[in-house]
C-alpha cells in the first residue's frame, strides 16, 4: 500500500534573493492517518499545505500525492487531483454567503462530472454524516461558527476524498464548538479518510494521534503513533 502523502526533501523557494519557505522536507503519510503539522506562525504550514494540496508545486525535491508526482502533472492533472481525491477545510470556511447548507456542500461535488440531482442527493448525506441533517435549508448567516465548520467539512467530504486537510480548522471557533469539530476529525478518520490537520495550536495537536513539528521549513519533531 502506497503512502498518501510522500515528501522527499522537498523545498519552496519565493523571490530574490530566495527565501526558503520550505527548506527540504522529508516525510511520509499512511493512509488512515489521523496527523497535526504544528508550528508557529511564519514556519512553513502554509506552504506545506500548499504543496500537499496540490496548490503549488516544490521548487526542489518530490512530492507524491496519492501515489502520483506532483511536479509531473499540468495544472489540468493537478486540479483533477484535488477535485478527486482532495478535501479541504479552512478557518474562514470559505462557504458561499445566502446558500443553503445542501447547495453549499452540493458544489463541492461541481467539478466531478456529477449530475446535479445526485450531487443534492449527496450532500443531503453528508450533511447527516456532520450531525446537521436538520439544517439543510438554513443558509450560513442562519447557523453557528461550529455549524457552518461542519457545512463546510461536509462539503470537503462529499466526494469522498482518501485525503482531507484541515488548515487551522478551529481557528474561529470557541472552544466547545471546536472540540466538536476536532471529535468530528476524528470520526471521519475511524470511516477512513486520511485527515491532516494544519495549526500553530499546541493543545490542539495534542489531542490528534502523531504530530509533525515544523520550525523554519524544516521537520524539527515527528511522534510516531503508539
Ligand atoms: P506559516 O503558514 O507557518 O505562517 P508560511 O508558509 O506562510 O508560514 O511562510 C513561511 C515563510 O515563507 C515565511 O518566512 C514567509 O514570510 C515566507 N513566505 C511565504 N509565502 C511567501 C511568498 N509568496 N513570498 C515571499 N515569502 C513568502
Amino acid at each position: 500500500m502506497t503512502a498518501i502523502i510522500s515528501l522527499e526533501d522537498v523545498q519552496r523557494s519565493y523571490g530574490r534573493p530566495p527565501v526558503l519557505a520550505c527548506a527540504g522536507v522529508t516525510l511520509t503519510v499512511d493512509r488512515g492517518e489521523l496527523v497535526a503539522i504544528v508550528g508557529p506562525s511564519g514556519s512553513g504550514k502554509s506552504t506545506l499545505l500548499n504543496i500537499i494540496g496540490t496548490l503549488d508545486r516544490p521548487t526542489a525535491g518530490v512530492a507524491r500525492i496519492d501515489g502520483q508526482v506532483v511536479g509531473d502533472l499540468d495544472d489540468r492533472e493537478l486540479s483533477a487531483l484535488r477535485a478527486h481525491r482532495i478535501g479541504f477545510v479552512f478557518q474562514q470556511f470559505h462557504l458561499a454567503e445566502g446558500v443553503s447548507a445542501v447547495d453549499n456542500v452540493a458544489d463541492g461535488l461541481l467539478y466531478t462530472g456529477v449530475p446535479r440531482a445526485e450531487r443534492r442527493r449527496r450532500a443531503v448525506e453528508a450533511l447527516g454524516r456532520v450531525g446537521l441533517g436538520h439544517r439543510l435549508r438554513h443558509r450560513p448567516d442562519q447557523l453557528s461558527g461550529g455549524e457552518r465548520q461542519r457545512v463546510a467539512i461536509a462539503r470537503a467530504v462529499v466526494g469522498d476524498p482518501p485525503l482531507l486537510l484541515a488548515d487551522e480548522p478551529t481557528g474561529n471557533l470557541d472552544t466547545a464548538s471546536g472540540a466538536a469539530v476536532v471529535d468530528l476529525l476524528h470520526e471521519l478518520n475511524q470511516q477512513g479518510t486520511t485527515v491532516v490537520v494544519i495549526t500553530h495550536d499546541v493543545e490542539l495537536a495534542a489531542t490528534l494521534p502523531r504530530r509533525i513539528a515544523i520550525r523554519d521549513g524544516r521537520v524539527v519533531a515527528d511522534s510516531v503513533p503508539a
